[in-house]
């Protein structure tokens, strides 16, 4: 079945017999069970409730995992998530990272006891170098935030295999639509459902999805634990997202590509990082192990003064944080996502005065690009 289909019939709907074709909202905290061990299969809506169940059902489908969890934020997947590891364990990351991710692993992990190392996970020489017997895991985002970095997915599993690493990837930015990790050999694939999987702008989700069932069995005993579930209505609000998420994907993508050509036009752009550009450095592994380069852009404009009359300016295209919803959204890094990297680091990264991201919407192309226009000359 294609993953559009899987998008909207993604899992069987048997938790009730009224023929809703909407599943259910199961607003409840407990459920009565039948009689003295005899449970309906939901006991407490923190370790299963029938709302959750189903989307977890489609997620854990649409990556072709064989089971997935539904938090209530991103960042509290990934905290859930560091739970697997002990005092002294050794994570080597992306060095590109979400803002909120960075700040998590070194200002709570490491105070659990954690080691990071933070490198380009493209370079797959620098990846190995990086392994040493505490080493537990690679953690991969790709593209990476902001500066669009394209990790060899496939590639970095191999290394991970030979050492006995498991290798997480946070899949936010291209979704399972147009990108598996699962398939390309990755053990666990983290998202914020916050962005394209809600799709709106109006929810905060996270997901863990695995195919391993070790893996699966030790999360969902975290998961029970430390309670950061999904609610039921924000899961239905989810459910209904993903619904849409092929055509929005695909849509967004298209008026990307416009508007990254776009850009690549002006006098008062210097750069433009989009993965879907051919003479973007990384476009051949994007090629190769994704079906779509996704709708996310970073650019960097002549000065400081032209970054701030463009967010000053902007009139269809909203200054905010977050990205992935049907809105276009315009951030600086460096004064938000970014802004608890340390200076220094951000510069080295090319998070500067200048750089903007943006998030492509599903406004008209023509008149986000009129919008540009009239804001930036
Ligand atoms: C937003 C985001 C997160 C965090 O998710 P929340 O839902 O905001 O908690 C993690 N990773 C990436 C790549 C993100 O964009």
């Amino acid at each position: 079945m294609d993953i559009s289909t899987l998008c909207i019939h993604g899992a069987d709907n048997n938790t009730h017999n009224t023929g809703a074709v909407s599943v259910p909202i199961y607003q409840s905290a407990t459920f009565a069970h039948l009689d003295v061990g005899k449970s309906t299969g939901y006991d407490y809506s923190r370790l299963q409730n029938p709302t959750r169940e189903y989307l977890e059902k489609v997620m854990a489908n649409l990556e072709q995992g064989t089971d997935a969890l539904a938090f209530s934020t991103g960042m509290a997947a990934i905290t859930a998530l560091m739970e697997l590891f002990s005092i002294g364990d050794h994570i080597i990351a992306s060095g590109d990272l979400y803002g909120g991710t960075v700040r998590l692993f070194e200002h709570i992990s490491r105070k659990n006891g954690l080691k990071f190392d933070y490198i380009n996970t493209s370079d797959l020489d620098a990846v190995r170098g990086l392994i040493h017997p505490d080493t537990k895991a690679i953690y991969i985002e790709s593209p990476t935030n902001p500066m669009m970095q394209v990790t060899d997915i496939t590639a970095v599993c191999e290394i991970a295999k030979t050492f006995g690493l498991l290798v997480i990837v946070d899949n936010t930015f291209l979704t399972p639509y147009y990108q598996q990790p699962l398939v390309l050999g990755a053990d666990i694939v983290v998202h914020s459902g916050t962005k394209y999987l809600s799709g709106h702008n109006d929810t905060l989700a996270g997901f863990l999805v695995t195919k391993n069932e070790d893996l699966s069995e030790r999360l969902r005993f975290i998961y029970k634990t430390t309670g950061a579930c999904l609610s039921p209505f924000d899961s239905w609000l989810l459910i209904r997202g993903i619904k849409t998420l092929a055509v929005r994907m695909d849509r967004q993508q298209e008026n990307a590509v416009k508007l990254a050509n776009w850009l690549t036009t002006q006098k008062k752009v210097n750069k433009v990082f989009y993965i879907g550009l051919p003479d973007h450095p990384d476009y051949a592994v994007s090629t190769k192990q994704a079906s779509g380069f996704g709708s996310m852009i970073s650019f960097e404009v002549d000065s400081e003064t032209t970054a701030i009359q463009l967010l000053e300016r902007l009139q269809l295209v909203l200054f905010a944080e977050s990205l992935g919803g049907v809105e276009t959204l315009i951030t600086y890094p460096m004064l938000q996502t970014h802004a608890d990297v340390p200076m220094e680091e951000r510069l080295e990264r090319g998070i500067n005065d200048c750089l903007l991201r943006l998030s492509v919407g599903l406004e008209n192309a023509d008149d986000l690009i009129a919008d540009f226009e009239q804001a930036l000359n």
